[in-house]
């Protein structure tokens, strides 16, 4: 049967090497190469960090990172905030668009969209975003 992980923790900044160690344990049972192994890093690392930096701007809360194995070896992420939410997606998905000021390249979700084979983005303005993707 299907093999799968659940993990919580708050959205501290140290979480985010932790979720990329977490998520390359449980993909390393796929037989990954290392490109498709920093690929899926790179993108939970993105999702996970935007959670850290823009979900809970000015305070921690929970971040929810959830996979599982699918047959023919695809693996299926879902990273989850119940943070401020995105009012307007379209806008966030844009290349280069950010609220993060000079700090930020505005490049995570396009990344996460490139770098996995499939990616969806779903948000609630003051319940949280979702973030599902395949590889
Ligand atoms: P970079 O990822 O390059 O450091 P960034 O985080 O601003 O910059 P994206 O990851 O593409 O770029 O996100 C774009 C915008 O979408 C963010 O600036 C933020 O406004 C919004 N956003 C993304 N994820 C979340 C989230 N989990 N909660 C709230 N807002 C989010
Ligand atoms: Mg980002």
């Amino acid at each position: 049967s299907e093999n799968y992980m659940n993990l919580e923790f708050p959205s501290r900044s140290a979480n985010e090497a932790f979720a990329r160690s977490a998520i390359a344990c449980f993909a390393a049972q796929l037989d990954p190469t290392l490109d498709e192994l920093g690929d899926i890093k790179t993108a939970v690392s993105e999702a996970v960090t935007n959670c850290i930096v823009h979900a809970y701007p000015e305070t921690i809360g929970p971040v929810i990172l959830r996979a599982r194995l699918l047959p023919d070896n695809v693996l299926d992420i879902m990273v989850k905030d119940r943070g401020c939410g995105i009012a307007d997606l379209e806008q966030a998905c844009r290349p280069m668009f950010t609220t993060g000021g000079e700090e930020r390249s505005g490049m995570g979700i396009t990344i996460m969209e490139s770098f996995m084979t499939e990616f969806r983005i779903s948000s609630v303005p003051g319940k949280g975003t979702t973030v599902h993707m395949k590889r």
